[in-house]
C-alpha cells in the first residue's frame, strides 16, 4: 500500500509527502474521513492532490492513502433517472445519510447494489465474444440497456443464463474464468474506445426553429452556448435536455447557483417527452456540482458525465450531453492551478486550457461502437459559456469557439427586449450545413437550404437596411426594400422567437417549422412582386391575412398551407392606388 502524510494544505489542493511509487490521476484517500482527492502532480516523492470535498479542518500529518486507481465511474443499470454530484455520489443517497445536500467523506456507489435486474441473453455458451459485445439486456425504464464486453475483454462464453441479476453479479462466465458483470468501472478521463468516427450526417433535432432550420448541431457534433448573465444559456439547455431527439440525455448543472439546480431537479421529473409520451426523467442522466461544492469535484463533473455519455453511445444509442456552464468550469481549473502556483497564462487561466478543453469536446463524435454488430451510436455536447460582462474575447468563449462545430451566440440586447431564445443570427454560425444537407433534403423539403439561405440573406440585407434607416427615417426607403424590413420582422418575430414556456410552441416539430419559414418567404415573394407592378407596401401589410400569419405558432401545418395559398392570392388581388 503506498501512503503519505499531509504536508501542506491550500483550499482545495494539499501536499502529500513521501507517498513513492505514486501515479498521475491516482485517486487518494485523506484522513481519518477518507475524503477524496486526485493526484495532479508529481515531483519526486510529493504528490501534489486535488481535492473533492471539503478540507476545512484537515491537518498536516494526517494519513495519505493511495488506492492505486484513477477517477473513475460506475457504468451499468440504475444510471438513469440518477442525480449524482461530479464524483458520481447519488444526491438522494447522500440527502439521505447525512441530511445535509452534501456531506465529506461519505461513500456511496454510483449504482445501487441491492437493486434486482431482469437479465435477458443475447449470446449463448460457446459464443466468442470481444470488446464492445452485447451479451444480453437489461429493461431500464423504456431503454434497453445492452450490456457489453468491457473493452480490453474478449474469449468464449462457458456460462450465460436467465437471471434476477444486482449490478455486482455476473451476467456471463468466459471459459477462462473471467466474470461479465451488469456493471464496470471506468476511468472518467479516458475517453472509452470505439471502431471509427463517421462523419456529422445526421442533424440533431432540438424542436427548436432557430437550431433546427437556421444553425443546426449534427449528431455528434459540438455546441457552444455563450451569452451573458440573463440571456437564456440555461433556458436553452434545459429546452435541449427536454426536446432533442436522443434516447439519453445527460444533463451536467456544472458550478451554477444552486437554486438554477433546484428547478431542474424539480421540474425534469414531471416533464413529458411529446414524441414518446414517457416521461422525460427516464432518459436523463443529472450531474450537479453547484457552486457551494467543492470546486476539484466541479472540474471533474464533465469527464463523469461524458463517460456515462460514451457508455450509452456504446450500446448504439444517441446521447445528447449538456454542460451549464463550462466557464464555471474554467475556473475550478483555474482556481486549483492558482493554488499550484503554476504560471498563469491568459487571464489567469492556466496554459493547458486549450488542452483540456479540446481533450473535452473531442470526446463528441458519431461513431461505428467497439463490438461485432457494428452499431452506431452518438454523443452531441452542447456546452454554455458563461463570458464576464458578456464579452465574447475572453479566454473560455475564444478557445472553445475555436473546438466547436455550431456557436449559437446569446445577445443580452435581445434578450432585453424578449427576443427569445436570443441567438444573434448575425454572429452565430453552423460549422454542420453542408453535412446535414442531403439529411434536411431527404427528410424535410428539397427547398431547405435555399430557403434557409433567403432568410439568412434577408436578415443580413435587413442590417444595413437599418443602417439608412437610421440615418435618413424609414419613408425614404424604395418600396422593395420596405418589403425586405416587413419580411425580416416576420422571420424574427413570428419565426426566430420561440418561447421556452409557450404550450403549443415549446417544442416546435420540424415538418411544422419547414411551413413557418415557407410561409413567410412565400409572403416576402409574393410582396416583392406585387411591389414591382406599383403595390404599396402597406396595402400588403395591411391584409388580415398576415396577421393570420403572425399567429403560426398556434396553427397546425394545414392550416399554415393554407395561408401561404389564401396569402397569394390577396396580394394578386390588390390593385393599384391611384
Ligand atoms: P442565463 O443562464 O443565461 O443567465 P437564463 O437561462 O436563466 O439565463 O434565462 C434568463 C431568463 O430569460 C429566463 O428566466 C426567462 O425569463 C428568459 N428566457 C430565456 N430563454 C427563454 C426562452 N427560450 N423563452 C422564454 N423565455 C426565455
Ligand atoms: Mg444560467
Amino acid at each position: 500500500m503506498i501512503t503519505g502524510t499531509v504536508s501542506r494544505i491550500s483550499g482545495p489542493v494539499l501536499l502529500a509527502r513521501g507517498i513513492k511509487g505514486s501515479k498521475m490521476y491516482d485517486v487518494v484517500h485523506v484522513g481519518a474521513d477518507e475524503l477524496r482527492g486526485e493526484i495532479i502532480r508529481l515531483e519526486g516523492e510529493t504528490a501534489v492532490v486535488q481535492m473533492y470535498e471539503d478540507t476545512t479542518g484537515l491537518k498536516i500529518g494526517e494519513k495519505v492513502v493511495n488506492t492505486e486507481r484513477p477517477l473513475s465511474v460506475e457504468l451499468g443499470p440504475g444510471l438513469i433517472s440518477s442525480i449524482y454530484d461530479g464524483i458520481q455520489r447519488p444526491l438522494t443517497a447522500l440527502f439521505g445519510k447525512s441530511g445535509d445536500f452534501i456531506s465529506r467523506g461519505i461513500s456511496v456507489p454510483g449504482l445501487d447494489r441491492d437493486k434486482k435486474w431482469a437479465f435477458r441473453p443475447a449470446a449463448k455458451a460457446g459464443d466468442k465474444v470481444g470488446p464492445g459485445d452485447v451479451v444480453g439486456t437489461v429493461e431500464e425504464y423504456h431503454i434497453e440497456h445492452r450490456i457489453m464486453v468491457p473493452p480490453g475483454i474478449a474469449g468464449t462464453i462457458k456460462e450465460i443464463r436467465e437471471a434476477d441479476l444486482r449490478v455486482e453479479e455476473a451476467a456471463c462466465t468466459l471459459e477462462d474464468g473471467t466474470e461479465i458483470r451488469l456493471m464496470h468501472t471506468w476511468p472518467v478521463r479516458k475517453g472509452r474506445p470505439y471502431r471509427t468516427k463517421m462523419d456529422s450526417a445526421l442533424p440533431l433535432i432540438t424542436g427548436q426553429r432557430v437550431f433546427d432550420l437556421i444553425f443546426p448541431v449534427a449528431k455528434g457534433g459540438t455546441a457552444m452556448i455563450p451569452g451573458g448573465f440573463g440571456t437564456g444559456k440555461t433556458v436553452s439547455e434545459q429546452t435541449l435536455a427536454k426536446w432533442s431527439d436522443t434516447q439519453i440525455v445527460v444533463y451536467i448543472g456544472c458550478g451554477e447557483r444552486g437554486n438554477e439546480m433546484t428547478d431542474v431537479l424539480t421540474e425534469f421529473p414531471e416533464l413529458v417527452d411529446p414524441r414518446t409520451k414517457l416521461p422525460l426523467i427516464q432518459r436523463t442522466i443529472m450531474i450537479a456540482n453547484t457552486s457551494n461544492m467543492p470546486v476539484a469535484a466541479r472540474e471533474a463533473s464533465i469527464y463523469t458525465g461524458i463517460t456515462m455519455a460514451e457508455y450509452f453511445r456504446d450500446m448504439g444509442y444517441d446521447v445528447a450531453l449538456m454542460a451549464d456552464s463550462t466557464s464555471r468550469w474554467g475556473e475550478a481549473l483555474r482556481e486549483v492551478s492558482g493554488r499550484l502556483e503554476e504560471m498563469p497564462g491568459e487571464e489567469g487561466y492556466p496554459a493547458y486550457l486549450p488542452t483540456r478543453l479540446s481533450a473535452f469536446y473531442e470526446r463528441a463524435g458519431r461513431v461505428v461502437c467497439a463490438g461485432s454488430d457494428r452499431r452506431t451510436g452518438s454523443v452531441t455536447v452542447v456546452g454554455a459559456v458563461s463570458p464576464p460582462g458578456g464579452d465574447f474575447s475572453e479566454p473560455i468563449t475564444q478557445n472553445t469557439l475555436r473546438i466547436v462545430g455550431t456557436f449559437w451566440a446569446l445577445d443580452t440586447s435581445l434578450a432585453y427586449r424578449r427576443h427569445f431564445p436570443s441567438v444573434n443570427w448575425i454572429k452565430s454560425y453552423s460549422l454542420y450545413l453542408d453535412g446535414v444537407q442531403d439529411w434536411y433534403l431527404q427528410h424535410v423539403s428539397d427547398e431547405w437550404r435555399a430557403l434557409r439561405d433567403r432568410t439568412m440573406y434577408l436578415l443580413q440585407k435587413e442590417v444595413e437596411l437599418q443602417e439608412i434607416v437610421q440615418l435618413v427615417g424609414p419613408d425614404a426607403l424604395p418600396e422593395g426594400e420596405k418589403a425586405i424590413l416587413e419580411a425580416t420582422r416576420m422571420i424574427r418575430e413570428d419565426f426566430l422567437q420561440q418561447s421556452a414556456y409557450s404550450d403549443v410552441d415549446s417544442f416546435c416539430p420540424l415538418e411544422k417549422q419547414y411551413w413557418m419559414l415557407k410561409a413567410i418567404i412565400a409572403f416576402y415573394e409574393g410582396m416583392s412582386a406585387a411591389v414591382n407592378r406599383g403595390i404599396m407596401v402597406r396595402q400588403i401589410t395591411g391584409l388580415p391575412v398576415k396577421e393570420e400569419i403572425g399567429r403560426m405558432k398556434e396553427a397546425d401545418v394545414a392550416k399554415i398551407k393554407g395561408l401561404i395559398a389564401e396569402a397569394d392570392q390577396r396580394i394578386a388581388a390588390l390593385e393599384v392606388e391611384k
